[in-house]
């Protein structure tokens, strides 16, 4: 047979996104499909999304998931919202505010912009300032921006748009699941999750969730359904236009997720299974502890890189948990580096776009790849390649900083080299 059977190497994904899966996940994947219609599975639907909801931390009735890869769910909110002319806003901080603004170009926005250099986040101050300078009917946002590895306080931005009725739509995609989201706390409209990231779910599906707001606008786009609507219903849904994109009208996906079970597109029934096992995962972890120990491996990296002699990339008091940048040494090519810790080790980690591309690596603390045996392993690979790159670490102090935060400085005393 020409194409043997499929033989895939076993990985260390410490890149942010896509991660490692974890093994519950990949077990359910494998179960039996069923029929988009049969009880059994409309049951799962329904437990995936009160399971989102929980996990979004909101009362929304509408937290489902869109098929396709994360940004889908960056497409499916605003194109569901955006009428051509609209003015959105939209803050750059990294390579996903650059999507962001893409995606409503796309849809006939008329897209306003802010920046800031990649490695820092906005002011809420500055932001919100804008907001009213421009008075758009969307601010779109990236929370945690994998490609700076920084995340934006989203608080007083949420607050704020409420007040002046803007509607505030985020995309957490590498946050959810492994830091805190608070979409009602923060009055976030519409927010877009990701699975390959914090959830250990493969690609391939993107959990949304959205509010009374946005599902307003949505219902008014709708086509007036023929001796059914008012005059008045009638008048206000033809000063709407209609939603270009069938595959991602939040309308026609909310009867399909919702009550009435309306045939919209057949469901991806193995990524639902995968999907509903990831979010148990969270639940059953509990949100708190899944954020501290997210908090606790990326302090291990943190410090094992530093005691390396390497220094860390961007504004470290805005740092998302779940990613972590590393300058990388002047006369070390990044390239090489990452080529033998895949090719000797096994090991994946990033580099980053755009500006920072051979300036930086990333490395991902999300989900199941967030453990403590890849942390050392990782820390223990880079040290080993670097000195092999030339590059004069600090000979074993990596892998004594993390231990330090794993078992705590005292266990080193008393503990002779060589007594084990
Ligand atoms: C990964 C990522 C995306 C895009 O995800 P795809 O699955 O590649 O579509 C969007 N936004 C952010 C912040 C991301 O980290």
């Amino acid at each position: 047979m020409a194409f043997p059977e499929l033989h895939t190497p076993m990985r260390t994904i410490m890149t942010p996104g896509p991660v490692e899966v974890d093994p519950r996940v990949l077990r359910a994947m494998s179960t039996p499909i069923l029929g988009q219609f049969d009880p059994a599975f409309t049951t799962i639907m329904n437990e995936v999304m009160e399971m989102l909801r929980l996990v979004f931390q909101t009362k929304n009735k509408w937290a489902f998931p869109i098929d396709g890869t994360s940004r889908s769910g960056n497409e499916a909110i605003l194109c569901s919202i955006i009428e051509p002319g609209d003015k959105v806003l939209v803050p750059i901080f990294g390579r996903f505010g650059h999507l962001l603004v893409e995606i409503c170009e796309r849809y006939g926005a008329e897209v306003h912009t802010i920046e800031c250099s990649w490695g820092e986040v906005f002011d809420p101050q500055v932001v919100i300032k804008e907001i009213k300078k421009v008075s758009p009917k969307i601010t779109a946002i990236v929370h945690g921006e994998t490609s700076t590895g920084c995340m934006q306080p989203l608080k007083e931005i949420g607050v704020a748009c409420r007040e002046l009725d803007v509607l505030l739509v985020v995309d957490a995609v590498a946050s959810i699941g492994g830091t805190d989201v608070k979409v009602d706390e923060w009055c976030i409209d519409g927010l877009i999750g990701g699975t390959q990231k914090c959830l250990s779910v493969p690609s391939g599906m993107a959990p949304i969730t959205y509010n009374e707001r946005i599902e307003k606008i949505i219902q008014s786009r709708k086509k007036v359904e023929r001796g059914i609507a008012t005059e008045e219903d009638r008048q206000k849904v033809l000063s709407h236009r209609p939603i270009i994109s069938n595959y991602f009208d939040l309308s026609m996906l909310q009867d399909y997720w919702g009550p009435r079970r309306l045939n919209h597109h057949t469901e991806a029934t193995s990524m639902i299974y995968a999907l509903r096992e990831g979010l148990r995962l969270v639940l059953e972890e509990g949100l708190e502890k899944r954020f501290a120990r997210h908090k606790i491996h990326e302090s291990a990296l943190v410090a094992g890189v530093k005691a390396m002699g390497l220094t860390l990339f961007g504004d470290q008091e805005n740092k998302l948990p779940c990613v972590t940048c590393i300058g990388i040494p002047e006369g070390i090519d990044g390239e090489a580096v990452r080529g033998m810790l895949l090719n000797e080790f096994s090991i994946e980690i990033a580099s980053s776009f755009g500006p920072l591309h051979g300036k930086i690596w990333r490395i991902g603390t999300m989900g199941f790849s967030c453990r403590k045996e890849n942390i050392l392993f990782v820390l223990a690979s880079l040290e080993a390649v670097l000195l092999r790159q030339g590059f004069e670490v600090n000979r074993g102090e990596a892998l004594q900083a993390a231990l330090d935060v794993y078992v705590g400085k005292t266990e080193k005393v008393g503990v002779g080299r060589g007594s084990i």
